[in-house]
């Protein structure tokens, strides 16, 4: 089946879904989106606010500074795919919960194997260490493992894995912004491999 149909399916269950109870307070689900084909993907935590209204993953400031460092590589959205570990957004932004991660991930899995990314780029300490565990990865916290490149075998594919911390983490503590900044040339430069 075409990608584009496999992607439709995943995103027609999303809409429908309440595989979790975040399905009774979210406004609109937020499945994801981007190039089918595209090299890399960005997985992010959960939708906020913005995204909770408008149904689109970073749509809000985190969304307009991952969207200046794209440009910054020479990247727009239109080249990557952009999704979330949690479709739905969890009240007040919580912590996504491991029930939840684990009602919710069966869907990004499909999102991955549709589109084959040779890049994933993990935002945030959540989507990081489901995803290293999922490599079977056994890596420290997002302090230690973000701006390395990670080769990971995962859902049968081969992918190289680049932890980064979380926009609005980037956002909020200059220090973060740095560091955030510096994940993108690793990006630019695996690409370019
Ligand atoms: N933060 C996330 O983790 N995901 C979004 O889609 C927006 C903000
Ligand atoms: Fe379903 Fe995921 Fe939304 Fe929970 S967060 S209701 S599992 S789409």
């Amino acid at each position: 089946m075409p990608k584009q149909n496999l992607m439709d399916m995943v995103e027609a269950e999303v809409k429908a879904c309440r595989k979790c109870e975040l399905w009774k307070v979210r406004r609109n689900p937020v499945p994801g989106e981007g190039n089918l084909n595209a090299l890399v993907m960005f997985i992010g935590e959960a939708p906020g606010y913005w995204e909770d209204m408008k149904g689109r993953p970073f749509v809000g400031a985190a969304g307009k500074l991952l969207e200046e460092m794209l440009s910054r590589i020479g990247l727009s959205r239109s080249d990557v795919y952009v999704a979330n570990l949690l479709k739905c957004r969890p009240p007040e932004n919580r912590d996504p919960r491991p029930s939840e991660i684990q009602a919710c991930t069966p869907y990004l899995d499909r999102q991955i194997k549709i589109v084959e990314p040779k890049l994933i780029v993990t935002l945030g300490r959540h989507s990081t260490s489901h995803v290293l565990l999922k490599a079977g990865i056994d890596a420290g916290g997002i302090t230690e493992v973000r701006g390395r490149v990670y080769e990971a075998e995962l859902l049968g594919l081969k992918i190289r894995v680049i932890p980064a911390y979380h926009p609005a983490a980037a956002l909020y503590n200059p220090k973060y912004k740095d560091a955030f900044e510096n994940d993108f040339q690793i990006i630019k430069s695996e690409l370019e491999k």
